[in-house]
Order: structure tokens, then C-alpha cells, then sequence
């Protein structure tokens, strides 16, 4: 039926036409005119793995109900499985037992690689790297792709900017500019030329879930429009001009509206505003949760809702397919919102070519040969060391390393770990795989190395890990680590949360070193000061002790499968640092949210010390970040100069170009990411103190000195004004530049139908 109705001629063919995306709207309306209400519904319904194919079918209970409708072309899609052997096997139920054999397409959280593992999101954002983040995903891709899957959750890009909230591991940090540049390199990475070794990208999650009130996992939204428009989606549409395949939303509600039956997110915005053509896929069981919202009365009330704010396809609530057949019947949702969500889900799975070879993916030699390549360890390895952040490198100079002759004693459970640098959300990779910083340090053979734990980070079960702050009082360690110590020359602490004690469900109400590690390390700080704290952390952390008393800091995060060798390149000098932090560090957690690009109050100060007591401030702790958004330090060490416009002011359709001279004063090779910042001083809504609105990675070799060139024009300066629409007002601006937001040098200009070029 299905090649009748497509005009099948060869294969061949159709990978033809569809790669040159000539009739797909053509061969999409085909299929659905052959398929019957329940047809469609079933393409809007995924299921969540429930067979084991090694296994006999199942007989009872929901898993055998899977089964029956995976048999009656009910499931568009499904998520969980993977191996090419059990793909295949459902596959081909799909394929060849169904009356229209329409293909399933697989979905899986690759996040941050498959099974070998690059660093968490957060800390590839660090790199400020698109080249190397567009590499990244695309090993996640080939090993995933290579294993069966289609289609990847990911990327997640949400603008974080509470640190308590343990998901902001999985985005790209604070920054709508950089957040949008990382999408966008995420989704090309991932969907490359849509070949067999790329997945569908899902750009998540659609949208402010970030924004949880304090915090908190899935709680209330509350933002505004400006907001909304501003901040939060810039990365989305980012992603939707990239060509992503599907959109994920989200369990929080929007204005008093859960995301999943927002019309306004996702039929006004996404679909009609930004012309996207993909599906949108509901989050894990959001669409039940809206009873409990207290926004569905029951899940056919919720399947309704979702279905007429256009979620195309339901991820494990059910509620399209026991309910939407009726709700069509009853009139209360249109066919022909059942028939766009549809077409949506069969063009994803035409443009992935699974019409054209449904078992494209599922090829066991393949799987064989791709998973685990040298490139790919390689590869991984060149991102793990693009993410650290070297934090503080003070006049002790204790880093990098020497090579001979040292006596070194390493400690922190971290240390010794090999599955916490595999970080939250690696889901196809198997435990006790990353390379410890201890097997890091052990390649180096010059020094003496002396390792003893000190504490541990958390308990229970690995798979796990909650906050186990309250249980975590063992200090039996503390005498070994404490002796280690005081027999050394340099003390390397790693310290941090476990890969697991961030990620979904993982909020925490403190942002200190869990358990007793921040006693751990001040003991040892009496014993020897000369200590390299290296942080192993899925967040920013509250650590202004350490940062006022240890001399040497290094920001490793959760660095993948590489990690102990990424590290101790690092700390030896054989990969000289550049990463510059994707988000503010915080000095407490009194102070989140905190970002950079927050806006001016009405107050005197603007948030620098008065007289008065009344300004926008805390009485007990500086407004100002530990460390700010886009620092990073280096063995090199550079400086600004020389700042300059090409002209002081621009008008319609001009630009002006910003020049400025950044010198290696130093006699170490070196690599800086040079930031350009702009404030619009008076708006029709009010603006940041600060916008990125540039950045470039720069080599720069010892003692040389690079000028950076960035154009400043309309798309530079444009926001969601008070017209509700993007776009560049006349007025007053300010530039600075600088190696972070706390920027060295800063000019200004003037732009507008009266400014002269
Ligand atoms: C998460 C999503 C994820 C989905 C499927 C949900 O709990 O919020 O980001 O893709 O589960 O695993």
C-alpha cells in the first residue's frame, strides 16, 4: 500500500527525491490519506521500551498492550530502546506486520554522548567552542546512530541562571547570545546531512523550565513576556532556524499554562511566527501531570488540551491514544489538527530517510566497528580539555605542575571515582568507565604521587545519588589525608558533588561542597596551603573560602569519559586552559538567580557601594559574583588595549566596526576567548547593564599581540521592544571588551536615523 502510495520506483529513488527535498509535503499527504483515525492517533503516541526481544512477546499487563499496538501501526514512536538487535526486532513489526508498515523512529537521551562520554553540556559551554561542540554531538550521533537510534533528546537549551536547579548541567549556561551559538552547533552535530551516522535533534524544553521557582525542580514559572522573549527563547529560535527536526516542552506551566497545552508556546510562536515544520513532543508524562497542575480534569480533559495547543506527540502519558480517537469523534478536537500533528511526525521520519530504508540504522556490523572508536576517545578528549576553567593561578604559581622531583599527595573521593565524570545523563554508557584523575596523574612518572580519600561525596545507590549532605559525616579519613599532606610538595584536593548529585530531580538548596569535604579541605589547608583545588561539579559552586585562601583553582566539572587525562594535561601544562565560565559562580546561595545581564534598579549605585542604606544590596554579602560570567584564566597572560570604533555612531542598514589589541604578555603559547559586550543605556522596555554580543577563541602565541575585530549593526542591537516585536532602537550605546563580563575597556556609540556614519 504504502509504495503504491508513494509511486515507489526503486529505492533509490525515493533516497533522491527526499535528499533533495523535492515532494516530501507530496509523499507525506499520500500517507495520510491511506491511514484511518486510529492510524494517525497511533503516530502521535510513543511508548517507552517494553520488551526485552531476548524474551518471549509479552501476554499481560501494559507491556503486552504495548505490544498489540505496536502490531496495530498504533506507536509512531518509542524511546529507551536501543542495540541494534532490539530495534530491529520492533522495527520490523512495525514494518512488516502492520497494514501500512509506516516506520518507528527511536528516540534515546543522548545528551552527552552514547557510550563514550564527552563533558556535561554546562562545561562544553565553557569552551565558548562551536567547532569543538559541533564535533562533540556529532560523535554522540555516530555512536548512537550506529546503535540503532534515530532520533536524540537533545539539545537542551535552556537559559539557566539559579544554580540550585540540578538540570543546568544539561544547557549551554546563563547567555541567550552564547546559548543560541551553542544550539545551533549542537543541532548541526547531531543532524549533520541527516546520513546514518546523525540523529533527529529535539530542541528542549519548550520553554521557561529553567525558570522553576527557586530552583526546584518542575516547580511554578512565573516570568514575563520580556522575558519570555529576551531571554528564554532566543536559543529556541536559534535552533528552529538551524533545522531542527522536534521540539520537547516542558512540565512547567507558562502564564498560568502548563507548556504541554500552551497554544501561545507552540502553535502561535513555534509553528506559525517561526515556520517550524518539525513535531513537538510532549515531555515524559507531561501531559498527565496536568490533573495535578490542576489544569485537566481527567486525561482525556488533558489529551484534549494538549492536542488542540498543539503537541504533536505524547511521550508515555496515554492520553492520546485512549482518549484523542473519541475526542475527534466527539468534536472536541479537530481532524484537522490530528492531521497536521501527523504530517509533522511522517515528514521527521521521511527526512530521516526511515521511509526509504526503515532499517537504515540497524546494521550490526556497523554497530561494531563505530562504538568506542580511537577517534571518538580522541575527540572527546580535545572537548574535555577545551571545558576546564582555570578559576585562580595565584602568585604561588603552583600551577602548571612541574614534571620531576615533586612529592604530590591527591585527595577527595573524586578523585579515585571513575563513574562520577561521566556526569548526570549518560544513560548509554556503562559504569566505572571514565579515567580517574588518579589514572590521569599516574601517566605522569616523574613525581611521586600519593593518593589517600579523605571523605566521601555521597551515598547510596550509584544510580541514584540523592543529597545525602545529613549522612555524610565520616571524617575517619581525615588523618591519612591530613599526613598525605604534610609529607608534600603540591596538595591536589578534588572536590565536589558526585556526576549524580546533579541533573533532573537534583536541586539543592546550598551550593557548598556536599558532606564534609569543605572541612576535609580546610584541614588539610593547615596542614599544607600549597593545595590545586580541582572542582569536579555539574554547577556553579558557593566557595568563597577556597577561593580567598587556596591558591590554585581549576574548574574541571564532569569531564566524560576522558576526564583524568584531560585533567592532568592540564595541571602538568601540556594543554595550556581557556575555558571561561558559561555561568556567574556565586559567593551564596543567597544570591540566586544570578547572571550577568541583569538590569539596572532605580536605586543610586546601580549596585555599587553608596553611603546610604538604601540601594538595591544585601547588608551581609557583596552583590558581586565570586567569579563572573566569561572568566577564565590561562598560563599565558593577556591584556587589553587599544580599543576603537570605526566611526562613533551608525544609522539604518550601517554598521560600525569595534577594533581592539590583545597582547600575550607572557612566554607561554596561549589561547583567549575575547568578549564583546554592549549596553543600550534607555529603551522602550528597560535593558541589561550588559549583553555578549561577540566572542572569538583566539590563539595567540607569547609575547605577540592580535587585533579582534567585531561589526556592530542593527541585528547587534536589535530586542522584543514595546512594540512586541525584534528590532533595533535609536539611541545611546555602550561597548566594552574584555576576557570576561567584568570587562577591562569600554567606549560608546550612537545609532539612529539622525546618526551620521
Ligand atoms: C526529561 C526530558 C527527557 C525525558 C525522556 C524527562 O523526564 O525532562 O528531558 O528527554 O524525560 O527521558
Amino acid at each position: 500500500l504504502l509504495a503504491i502510495a508513494l509511486g515507489c520506483g526503486s529505492t533509490k529513488q525515493n533516497i533522491a527525491s527526499t535528499k533533495q527535498g523535492l515532494p516530501i509535503d507530496r509523499k507525506v499527504d499520500s500517507v495520510l490519506n491511506l491511514m484511518t483515525l486510529e492510524e494517525k492517533v497511533g503516530q502521535m503516541n510513543q511508548y517507552n521500551g517494553f520488551w526485552d526481544v531476548t524474551g518471549p512477546a509479552p501476554k499481560d499487563g501494559v507491556a503486552a498492550d504495548k505490544y498489540e499496538h505496536l502490531k496495530k501501526g498504533w506507536v509512531g514512536s518509542m524511546l529507551n530502546v536501543k542495540g541494534v538487535k532490539d530495534v530491529k526486532a520492533l522495527q520490523k513489526i512495525a514494518v512488516e506486520q502492520t497494514r501500512l508498515g509506516i516506520p518507528v523512529i527511536f528516540g534515546y537521551d543522548v545528551i552527552h554522548g552514547y557510550k563514550t562520554i564527552s563533558p556535561i553540556p554546562l562545561a562544553e559551554a565553557a569552551s565558548w567552542d562551536m567547532e569543538a561542540i559541533e564535533k562533540s554531538a556529532g560523535i554522540a550521533a555516530a555512536e548512537a546512530a550506529a546503535s540503532g537510534l534515530n532520533w536524540t533528546f537533545a539539545p537542551m537549551v535552556d537559559v539557566s541562571r539559579d544554580a540550585r536547579w540540578g538540570r543546568v548541567m544539561e544547557g549551554a549556561g546563563e547567555d541567550p547570545y552564547l546559548g543560541s551559538q551553542i544550539a545551533v552547533a549542537r543541532v548541526h552535530g547531531f543532524q549533520g546531512d541527516l546520513g546514518e551516522f546523525n540523529l533527529a535533534a529535539c530542541v528542549k524544553h519548550f520553554a521557561g523550565y529553567s525558570f522553576a521557582e527557586s530552583g526546584k525542580d518542575y516547580n511554578t514559572v512565573d516570568i514575563s513576556n520580556n522575558t519570555l522573549h529576551n531571554i528564554v527563547l532566543p536559543p529556541f529560535k536559534a535552533a528552529s532556524d538551524a533545522g531542527a527536526l522536534t521540539f520537547m516542552n516542558s512540565f512547567n506551566e507558562l502564564e498560568g499554562i502548563p507548556a504541554t497545552a500552551n497554544a501561545y508556546l507552540q502553535r502561535d510562536i513555534l509553528k506559525k511566527d517561526w515556520g517550524f515544520k518539525g513535531f513537538v513532543v510532549s515531555d515524559w508524562g507531561s501531559m498527565g501531570e496536568m490533573m495535578a497542575h490542576g489544569y485537566a480534569k481527567d486525561l482525556k480533559h488533558a489529551a484534549e488540551l494538549a492536542a488542540n495547543a498543539g503537541s504533536d506527540m505524547d511521550m508515555e502519558s496515554h492520553g492520546y491514544i485512549q482518549h484523542l480517537v473519541n475526542l475527534v469523534k466527539e468534536g472536541k478536537v479537530s481532524e484537522s489538527n490530528i492531521n497536521d500533528a501527523v504530517r509533522r511526525i511522517l515528514r521527521v521520519k521521511f527526512e530521516l530517510g526511515l521511509f526509504d530504508n526503515p532499517y537504515k540504522y540497524c546494521d550490526e556490523a556497523r554497530e561494531q566497528q563505530t562504538i568506542g572508536k580511537k577517534e571518538f576517545h580522541d575527540g572527546v578528549l580535545d572537548m574535555a580539555k577545551k571545558s576546564i576553567v582555570l578559576l585562580k593561578n595565584d602568585s604561588k604559581n603552583l600551577l602548571p605542575l612541574k614534571k620531576q622531583g615533586q612529592k604530590i599527595a591527591l585527595i577527595g573521593a573524586l578523585a579515585n571515582d571513575k563513574t562520577s565524570p561521566l556526569g548526570s545523563w549518560r544513560i548509554g554508557a556503562d559504569e566505572n568507565t571514565a579515567v580517574s584523575v588518579l589514572e590521569g596523574l599516574q601517566a605522569y612518572k616523574g613525581n611521586q604521587l600519593v593518593y589517600a580519600k579523605g571523605a566521601d561525596v555521597a551515598l547510596g545507590d550509584p544510580k541514584f545519588i540523592v543529597e545525602t549532605k545529613i549522612n555524610m559525616t565520616d571524617k575517619s579519613g581525615f588523618g591519612e589525608a591530613v599526613n598525605a599532606a604534610k609529607g608534600a610538595d603540591v596538595v591536589i584536593m578534588v572536590l565536589g558533588e558526585h556526576g549524580l548529585q546533579t541533573g533532573e530531580g537534583r536541586s539543592r538548596s546550598e551550593l557548598g561542597l556536599p558532606g564534609v569535604q569543605q572541612e576535609l579541605l580546610e584541614e588539610v589547608y593547615k596542614a599544607n596551603p600549597n593545595i590545586v583545588l580541582v572542582l569536579t561539579n555539574g554547577r556553579p559552586l558557593a566557595l568563597p573560602w577556597a577561593a580567598q585562601n587556596i591558591p590554585a583553582i581549576v574548574e574541571a566539572w564532569h569531564l566524560g569519559t576522558e576526564s583524568g587525562n584531560a585533567i592532568a594535561q592540564v595541571l602538568y601544562g601540556d594543554y595550556n586552559p581557556s575555558g571561561k565560565l558559561p555561568m556567574s559562580f556565586p559567593r551564596s546561595v543567597g544570591q540566586m538567580p544570578l547572571y550577568y545581564n541583569h538590569k539596572a534598579t532605580g536605586r543610586p549605585g546601580n549596585g555599587q557601594p553608596t553611603e546610604s542604606v538604601f540601594w538595591s544590596h544585601y547588608i551581609d554579602q557583596s552583590n558581586a559574583p565570586l567569579y563572573p560570567f566569561g572568566h577564565g584564566l590561562s598560563y599565558s597572560k593577556f591584556e587589553y588595549s587599544n580599543l576603537k570604533l570605526s566611526s562613533p555612531s551608525f544609522s539604518e542598514k550601517g554598521n560600525i566596526t569595534v577594533t581592539f589589541d590583545v597582547k600575550n604578555n607572557s612566554n607561554v603559547d596561549g589561547k583567549e576567548v575575547a568578549q564583546l559586550y554592549i549596553r543600550d543605556i534607555i529603551g522602550s522596555v528597560t535593558r541589561p547593564v550588559k549583553e555578549l554580543k561577540g566572542f572569538e577563541v583566539v590563539e595567540i602565541k607569547a609575547g605577540q599581540t592580535k587585533t579582534i575585530t567585531f561589526t556592530i549593526d542593527e541585528k547587534t542591537i536589535e530586542f522584543y521592544t514595546a512594540n512586541k516585536k525584534w528590532e533595533a532602537e535609536p539611541g545611546d550605546f555602550m561597548v566594552f571588551v574584555g576576557g570576561s563580563s567584568a570587562t577591562s575597556l569600554e567606549t560608546g556609540f550612537s545609532y539612529g536615523k539622525d546618526a551620521k556614519p
